[in-house]
Formats: C-alpha cells, sequence, structure tokens
C-alpha cells in the first residue's frame, strides 16, 4: 500500500512512494494538490527549497488532519547555500517556511563537485541531525565518485540518494553500489517528464495488465526496490500514480524493462552541473 515503508541504516521508517512536488506553485493549487494527495493516501512529499512551495506542503500537511508524525517530508539545500554556515541558515529557512519543528530528512541537492563545498555541507547535516532536527539526511544527484570522496570525511553515512531514474537511465551500478552500502535509492523524474509512454514495449505490458505506463514504470520501481516520487497536480493522476500495488510484473517484464536502458536523461549530469 501507499503506506508501505523502507527501514533506513538508523532505524528510521521512510514511506516508499510519494509525491514530487517540482513545479507545484505555492499557493492555493499546490496545497489543493498536495492536500489531495495526503487524502488519497500519499504520506511522503518531496520538496526543495528551490522549488519554493515549502510554505504550501507546510500548509497542507499542518491542515490535513494527519498527524505530523505519520507524514514524511523531504527538503533540500540548493547548490548556492552549500557550506557549513550557509547550509545551516537555509535548514532554518526551510523548517521556518514549512512551518515544522523538526524535518523527516534532508538532502544536499546536487554535489557540485567543482564548487567542492559538499563535504563541509555534509558536516552542517550531521550537525542538525545530530541535534534532532532532522530525523535523517542524504544527498542527491550523487555519483559512486561523490559517495567514495564523502566517506572520506563522514562521520555518518547517508541514509538516502536521489537520482535521476527511470527505464532510461536505471542507475544500475549506482543501485548495486548503494545497496552494498545501506544507502537507499530515491528515483526522481521516474516518468521521465512524460517521454516514455510512446515506448513500445511498455503501452504492451500495460495493455496485459490493464494498467497505463505510467503505473507499469511505477511499479518496475516498486518492484526493483527504488523508492519513487512521481509529481502530478492533476487529481485523476495523483490517484492513477498511487494505484500500483494490485498486480505484479513478471520477471520477464521487468527484464524488458531493464532493456530499455539508454543512458539518456532530462536533467543535468552531475558531474557537469556547476552553478
Ligand atoms: P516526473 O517523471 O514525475 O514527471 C512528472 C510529469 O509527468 C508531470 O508534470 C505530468 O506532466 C506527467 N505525468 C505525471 N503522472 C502522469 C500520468 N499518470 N499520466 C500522464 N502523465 C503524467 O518528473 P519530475 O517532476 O521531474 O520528478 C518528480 C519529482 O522528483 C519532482 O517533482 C521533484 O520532487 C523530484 N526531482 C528532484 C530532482 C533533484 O535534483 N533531486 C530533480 C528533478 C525532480
Amino acid at each position: 500500500t501507499l503506506q508501505e515503508t523502507t527501514e533506513l541504516h538508523n532505524g528510521i521508517k521512510m514511506p516508499v512512494f510519494g509525491l514530487g512536488v517540482y513545479k507545484i506553485p505555492d499557493e492555493q493549487q499546490g496545497m489543493e494538490a498536495i492536500t489531495y494527495a495526503i487524502k488519497s493516501g500519499y504520506r511522503l512529499i518531496d520538496t526543495a527549497s528551490l522549488y519554493d512551495n515549502e510554505q504550501a506542503v507546510g500548509a497542507a500537511v499542518r491542515q490535513s488532519g494527519i498527524d505530523r508524525e505519520d507524514i514524511f517530508v523531504t527538503s533540500k539545500v540548493w547548490n548556492t547555500d552549500q557550506g557549513y554556515e550557509e547550509t545551516l541558515k537555509a535548514f532554518d529557512t526551510t523548517l521556518d517556511k514549512l512551518g515544522f519543528d523538526y524535518l523527516d530528512l534532508y538532502l544536499i541537492h546536487w554535489p557540485m563537485p567543482k564548487q567542492d563545498k559538499f563535504k563541509d555541507t555534509w558536516r552542517a547535516l550531521e550537525k542538525l541531525y545530530e541535534d534532532k532536527k532532522v530525523r535523517a539526511i542524504g544527498v542527491s544527484n550523487f555519483n559512486i565518485n561523490h559517495l567514495e570522496d564523502l566517506k572520506t570525511t563522514a562521520k555518518v553515512l547517508p541514509m538516502v540518494n536521489q537520482v535521476e531514474c527511470h527505464p532510461h537511465l536505471n542507475q544500475q551500478t549506482l543501485r548495486d553500489y548503494c545497496q552494498a552500502e545501506g544507502i537507499k535509492v530515491q528515483a526522481w523524474s521516474p516518468l521521465k517528464r512524460g517521454d516514455l509512454f510512446e515506448v513500445d514495449s511498455l503501452t504492451e505490458i500495460a495493455k496485459a495488465h490493464k494498467k497505463s505506463v505510467a503505473q507499469v514504470i511505477l511499479r518496475w520501481d516498486y518492484q526493483h526496490g527504488i523508492l519513487t516520487i512521481p509529481k502530478s497536480v492533476n487529481k485523476s493522476r495523483i490517484e492513477e500514480n498511487a494505484d500500483i500495488f494490485d498486480f505484479t510484473l513478471s520477471e520477464r517484464e521487468m527484464a524488458q524493462i531493464d532493456a530499455l536502458h539508454n543512458g539518456d536523461r532530462t536533467g543535468p549530469n552531475p558531474e557537469e552541473l556547476n552553478a
């Protein structure tokens, strides 16, 4: 079900499925979409200071009637706020906007390797974790080399790595590495922002199960143990995307979807992003 959780390496339980809110506006329409998702059973909301909608997320969670501890909220420190002091300050702003007294998961949004601040930024996340202002800490868009670099100074290993992941970019090598390190992988742009809906093998598999391509992809995530956060502001799609717990892809179908990997991205390459 939508309430299913996985256990992070520090024992915290995190929902395997959630709502991504990138480009969902910080106003009534955004609040309504998030409120609707929570009403439909979503228990994880993925925001970031960059998304400029932390206020709507906080308001929707507070007004949902669901206990704060039963909803898992992720936010992220933006690239220009990296560094120890800067990150502590950015976190205060995030918490303030959300109107919460703690956050569930805080991520470094991008490694920005050329900026070379992610180790200092990570120390700030460790401090926030130690002070119990955040229940879990992690990274986003980190490749194996960034994680290896982080390990040279980290006291706490990331609990989550949120990366672009979908059938065209299935992150098999990174997923194997993260699994060995006890780091959960969460997929962003799991639907490749709508770019996979015409792919023949996906439409065929969808037809065979009387499901949509979106549901097939999100089910593929689920069966691989990839945490996932599809985005939609549309009520029927919010429900559709979550309706993936009543069918099973066969091993053959899973392998067919795995074989769609071609390395194509919808977002920037973490190695190259530098501003
Ligand atoms: P996505 O793959 O979730 O695609 C979302 C788009 O697909 C929607 O805008 C809609 O147009 C379409 N869509 C959604 N459900 C559909 C359905 N059932 N049928 C048809 N079309 C449908 O892309 P995304 O929003 O980029 O990624 C999801 C979330 O991941 C974001 O909202 C954000 O929270 C997170 N994210 C994180 C990073 C990062 O750097 N950490 C980067 C991008 C996104």
